[in-house]
């Protein structure tokens, strides 16, 4: 049985500061949609309910009215997969920029599907150059860039790349999942053909589904093969027998959806570009706390920082294992670096709920506690609140 009062059910657990790179604090909205009765997979409240995700996920990846929004039942990465799996066929011309260790699985995806990968690279912690994508777009089906590359704190220039791929006639690919619903993301205008993203990033919702959107270009790419799609499960087909034309196609995992509607509906009301403000905010709010302390920015050029991950190179003599196992021990988790930036940086998340003060306060206290210094939590409490939108002042008479 559960407890009638949700506030009673969740004090039976001890409060979790969680800032890693996702998962990210569920929205409260969306706790509660989940605890929803559960319905059938092929309820007409639950395709009601689907129909607004539809409509819901075309305004946060600003796509066409024409394109095709949909849950895959499963994590970003599946996202990542179908994408390949519809819309490659074998001995296509795969152009996958890599500058980290999601680029690198988009590249090791591609070629499972069949793909002849190309690569664009760029140094860690550095942008893709657009002009190397110019330089290798000849012959290509496809482009496949991640937005915002987790692993290093690096945004990429999906509007640059995305300008030069419409000239070329290949389809474009973006990983947005550290950008779509935090950042406006104008995938018609843009010319993206392929976007996904995972619940439990910017939207903080439960882990376990992958929005994506599909132009109508590239439905008619993949309604063109000359191959079936390996992967039934994935198959823009089944998922559109389910999604529009409401037929069985496997049994989707209802009370996500329940909570994915509540937290797409909670960061649809704040609005996409209230949401990139606050993120921004809170960014600069903590690097000015921790800089006196020796932290610096590990992507150097500000345009190329990614603001939903923020990396930050640790001080010399800093115990990264130590401190994020003390942390730990007081139920608060950060994430260190990933193969090459494993002991170089941390990369604090500022996805959806976590980009808040209020996390961030336990945090910095809990680290002006553990290191012995003092001033932190002032610094970020200036930055904050020098950051605040100014209020108009009354007109004086
Ligand atoms: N792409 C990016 C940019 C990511 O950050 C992640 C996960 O962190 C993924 C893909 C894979 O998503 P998931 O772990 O939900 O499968």
């Amino acid at each position: 049985m559960l407890p009638s009062d949700l506030t009673t059910l969740l004090t039976e657990y001890p409060p979790h500061t969680l800032l890693t790179p996702g998962p990210t604090p569920i929205h409260p909205d969306a706790t509660r949609a989940f605890l929803r009765p559960m319905l059938g997979h092929m309820d007409r409240e639950v395709f009601a309910l689907n129909r607004e995700i539809q409509a819901d996920l075309r305004r946060m990846y600003g796509s066409a009215e024409g394109a095709f929004t949909a849950l895959l039942a499963g994590t970003g990465s599946l996202g990542m997969e179908a994408g390949f799996a519809n819309l490659v066929e074998p001995g296509d011309e795969v152009l996958v920029c890599a500058n980290g260790s999601f680029g690198r699985r988009m590249a090791e995806m591609a070629a499972r599907y069949g793909a002849r990968v190309r690569l664009v690279t760029a140094n860690l912690g550095e942008a893709i150059d657009p002009a190397e994508v110019a330089a290798h777009l000849d012959g290509v089906q496809m482009v496949a860039v991640v937005h915002g590359e987790t692993s290093t704190g690096v945004l990429n220039p999906v509007p640059e790349i995305a300008e030069l791929v419409r000239h070329s006639g290949a389809l474009l690919t973006v990983d947005a999942v550290t950008t779509a619903g935090m950042e406006p993301f104008d995938g018609d205008a843009w010319g993206v053909d392929y976007a996904y993203t995972g619940a439990q990033k910017c939207l903080s919702a439960p882990p376990g589904l992958a929005p994506v959107a599909v132009s109508e270009r590239a439905f008619a790419r993949f309604s063109a093969r000359r191959t079936p799609n390996p992967s039934w499960y994935t198959d823009f087909e089944g998922l559109r027998a389910y999604w529009s034309d409401q037929t069985y196609h496997h049994t989707v995992p209802v009370n996500l959806h329940f909570a994915f509607h509540a937290a797409l509906r909670a960061a649809l009301r704040e609005g996409l570009e209230a949401r990139a403000l606050r993120v921004r905010r809170m960014g600069q709010a903590i690097f000015t706390a921790l800089a006196p302390l020796g932290f610096s920015h590990y992507v150097k050029r500000p345009e190329q920082r990614l603001p939903t991950v923020l990396a930050l190179r640790l001080p010399e003599g800093l115990d990264d294992a130590g401190l994020r196992s003390k942390l730990r021990d007081r139920h608060i988790s950060i994430t260190g670096g990933l193969g090459p930036t494993a002991g170089l940086i941390w990369r604090l998340g500022l996805m959806g709920e976590a980009a808040r003060p209020e996390p961030y306060r336990i945090f910095l206290a809990a680290l002006e506690d553990l290191l012995g210094e003092r001033g932190m939590l002032e610094r970020f409490e200036q930055s904050w609140a020098a950051s605040q939108p100014q209020r108009p002042q009354p007109a004086m008479v």
